[in-house]
């Protein structure tokens, strides 16, 4: 059984206090929340300080990026996985689409990042997903196909336990318009496809594929009842601690 994973993630919104207040209103309202990982990424500047608060939680805390660099060095701006790591974070995010339009992000830095983050000891959350003109073209396949084979080639068995992936397509990100849970779905188990390919069936089976793309409290249900989506990547519906609490707990409402 696949354990579903609902991760919020909070972007570049939040001083630290309000990231703590944030973080300390969910854990109360998710702490019964077993049937799930429940995990936020805050900015790298609250990182700390929230994972500190959240210490004997069942709330997880994830980095929202990380340098491709394995070692520190002259690398002015960048995070290394294992400072993440050291700074209290379990997962990290990589490859989100909006490093990958605004911050020329490729396939080929995202592997870097995967095989960073692995040897730090993180989970990635690697995300792939197609733009509206991509899924018109009917190019939506291909796409992911190639973002998912770019980022994860050279992985080995073990490092494929460490990774999420996340279907987030381009359109349905903070504009409102979610993927129906068909839609959805019908990609989930092509990912599904295409990770058996590349690696092992066994590995494919075990592997957590997360939808993003506008998820609310008010249809993460119907998204969970499909057979491949195992959990969500949650943009602005996980600013406000009660709208994420619902979305965790999606089997109670
Ligand atoms: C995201 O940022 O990963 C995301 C899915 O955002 P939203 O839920 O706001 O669409």
């Amino acid at each position: 059984m696949r354990k579903p994973v609902i991760a919020g993630n909070w972007k570049m919104y939040k001083t630290v206090g309000e990231s703590v207040d944030t973080a300390l209103a969910l854990k109360p309202l998710v702490a019964n929340a077993n049937h799930c990982e429940v995990i936020i990424a805050p900015v790298f500047t609250s990182l700390k300080v929230v994972a500190d608060r959240l210490e004997g939680s069942n709330v997880r805390v994830s980095g929202q990026n990380c340098s491709t660099e394995v070692e520190e060095g002259a690398h002015t701006g960048e995070v290394a996985a294992f400072m993440l790591r050291d700074a209290g974070a379990s997962y990290v995010i990589v490859g989100h689409s909006e490093r990958r339009q605004f911050y020329s992000e490729t396939d080929a830095m995202v592997r870097r990042k995967c095989q960073a983050a692995i040897s730090a000891g993180l989970t990635v959350i690697m995300c792939v997903g197609e733009t509206l003109d991509q899924r018109e073209l009917g190019n939506a396949k291909n796409v992911v196909r190639g973002q998912l084979n770019g980022g994860l080639s050279g992985l080995t068995a073990l490092d494929l336990d460490r990774i999420i992936v996340a279907y987030e397509p381009v359109w349905a990100i903070g504009t409102g318009r979610t993927a129906t849970p068909e839609q959805a779905q019908e990609m989930h188990a092509f990912i599904r496809r295409v990770f058996a390919e590349g690696h092992t069936a066994t590995a494919a089976e075990a592997l957590r594929i997360l939808y993003g793309g506008s998820v609310k409290p008010e249809n993460i249900s119907g998204l969970m009842v499909q057979g491949d989506i195992d959990g969500a990547l949650v943009g602005g519906a996980s600013l406000k601690a009660e709208s994420f609490a619902k979305i965790v707990n999606y089997k109670d409402e």
